[in-house]
Order: C-alpha cells, then sequence, then structure tokens
C-alpha cells in the first residue's frame, strides 16, 4: 500500500491505473469496522486488477461545531493498517493546509435534501462535504465510489451531486455495520461516557419497533410521535430529531406506499449519534 499526502504525487500514482476500475472511499479516520466494510466492498469491486483508493481526511469545512472538530478522535496508525488489512492500495492523507487555498471563493450547495434532518440543524454541512467530495472526486477520478448508508442523508444528496454535475461516477451505498448490541458503528462513539455507551443501543430498539408499527399499519404520524416519545425517555438523551420522511426525497411521505425511512439524530452529553431504518409498507 502506498501512503500518499500531496495532490500531485496522488496524480502520479494513479496516472498507470487508469485502464482498470478504481474505488474510491472517503473517510474522516478513526476508522472502524464500518469503514473496515467499505474498504473490502471495494476490494471486491475493483478486483485484483483495479486500484482501492481510500483518503483519511478530517475535512474542518464541513464541521459546524468548532468542538466538534477539535475532540474528533484521530488514530492515524492504526488507521493506515486497517486500510492495507483490507486491501487498499493507495491511502491519501493529506492536510488541510493542502487541501484548500486561503482564499477559497467556491462553494457548493444542494438546496433540496439538504433542508431535510441533519441539514436543518447543521447549517453549512452538506456544502462542506459536496465541496470536499467533490474536489476528491477531482483528485482521485474514480470510476466508483462507496458510502455508507449510516449517513443515509449524505449518500442521497451525492447522488443527487453526481447526477445533476453529470459527474461520471457510479455511487455504491453500503449497510450499516453495527455493535452486537445494535448501536451503528462510529467515530464518535468511543467518546460516550459508559452510562451514555450502555443507553445508546436503546435508538436501534425504538428504530426496530417503529419499523414494525409502520409495516403493520400504524400511521405515519402516530410512529413518528410514538418514536420521539420512545427515544426521549433514554436516560441522559437529548433528541435532536426522529423522522418518517419519503426515502428518496427525504421530506414529507409523498405516498403511503412509497419506500420510507425513519432518521433519528440524538445527543448524549455533547456526542451526536445518528442511525436510520429503510421502511416498506406491502
Ligand atoms: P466518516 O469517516 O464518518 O466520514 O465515514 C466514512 C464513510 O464510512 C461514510 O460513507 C460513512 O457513511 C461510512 N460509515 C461510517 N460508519 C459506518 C457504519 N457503521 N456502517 C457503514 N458505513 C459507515
Amino acid at each position: 500500500m502506498q501512503n500518499i499526502s500531496t495532490k500531485q504525487a496522488l496524480r502520479r500514482a494513479l496516472a498507470d491505473k487508469r485502464s482498470g476500475r478504481i474505488v474510491f472511499v472517503p473517510t474522516m479516520g478513526a476508522l472502524h469496522e464500518g469503514h473496515a466494510s467499505l474498504l473490502r466492498q471495494a476490494r471486491e469491486l475493483a478486483g485484483a486488477e483495479g486500484c482501492v483508493v481510500a483518503s483519511i481526511f478530517l475535512n474542518p469545512v464541513q464541521f459546524d461545531n468548532a468542538g466538534d472538530l477539535a475532540s474528533y478522535p484521530s488514530t492515524p496508525e492504526a488507521d493506515l493498517k486497517l486500510c492495507e488489512t483490507c486491501g487498499v492500495d493507495i491511502a491519501f492523507t493529506p492536510d488541510p493546509a493542502s487541501m484548500y487555498e486561503g482564499d477559497r471563493s467556491i462553494s457548493l450547495e444542494e438546496t433540496n435534501l439538504s433542508t431535510a434532518l441533519c441539514g436543518a440543524t447543521r447549517p453549512g454541512h452538506f456544502a462542506g462535504v459536496c465541496l470536499v467530495v467533490n474536489k476528491l472526486f477531482n483528485l482521485v477520478q474514480p470510476t466508483d465510489a462507496i458510502f455508507g448508508k449510516k449517513d443515509y442523508q449524505q449518500l442521497a444528496i451525492l447522488r443527487r451531486m453526481v447526477r445533476d454535475l453529470d459527474i461520471p461516477i457510479t455511487l455504491h451505498g453500503a449497510e450499516i455495520v453495527r455493535e452486537a448490541d445494535g448501536l451503528a458503528r462510529s467515530s464518535r462513539n468511543v467518546r460516550l461516557t459508559p452510562e451514555h455507551r450502555a443507553a445508546a443501543p436503546a435508538i436501534r430498539q425504538n428504530l426496530l419497533a417503529a419499523k414494525q408499527a409502520y409495516e403493520t399499519g400504524t400511521n405515519a404520524d402516530d410512529v413518528r410521535r410514538d418514536l420521539t416519545a420512545a427515544l426521549e425517555a433514554i436516560p441522559g438523551v437529548r433528541v435532536d430529531y426522529a423522522e418518517l420522511v419519503d426515502a428518496e426525497t427525504l421530506h414529507e411521505l409523498r405516498t403511503p406506499a412509497s419506500p420510507a425511512l425513519l432518521a433519528v439524530a440524538a445527543w448524549f452529553g455533547d456526542v451526536r449519534l445518528i442511525d436510520n431504518i429503510e421502511l416498506q409498507r406491502a
């Protein structure tokens, strides 16, 4: 595996790899089993002939909260080891100063899907995501890129970006990887207190109960209300949102038969966790 930290060296390393598939997995580091699953899927998709590129870049532009950025975990050595174990060919690890010009003046804003869910409480977050992913796409120029459904809204917005800007890259959504007790794996989980860590799996349990209620006929408003009440009863939690939305538009369900999504964001102390579950009514 090559570890590359400049744009120039990345372009050079990729120059003779363009005959096959180049599969890209962007990350912010502090890698865990969720990331590993994306990297392994990338290796499989690329095949023996193709090339797997992972970026590890804590993108300051997508953080709407300085404290969250400052306390974001960082495990650079373990990250590189995990990449190597998962079959990554190139780890791209730029620093912020080399990624962004001091007087950058272009922004990239998705104006529809970004207004819902996390976009409503994290101003500028998805514009920062679109900007960095677009830059990384231009640097790597992959054939394919893999994103986790844990960040469901991010994946939906990036699909829009690729569609609306005619970016010639195929996006793949990967299933959520969880701890044995159901908590979605997240780099932020290590920052939970033992009490909060013990309480957090209740998010998943309540999402499963709400899914069952919805799929057996309970109406959307009741599901949303009961889920919110159940989440608010978790010790130590502050619910940011609990929404039942159309899985494609991320806005209100168009018809009861549309594929739907239950999405939750909840604070435990100063740690914000997200999770979601897809729903389908027969
Ligand atoms: P991050 O480092 O948090 O920006 O995540 C990098 C990629 O890994 C994103 O596409 C995430 O959706 C994905 N990811 C993070 N956690 C998980 C998880 N538990 N299961 C599946 N994918 C994940």
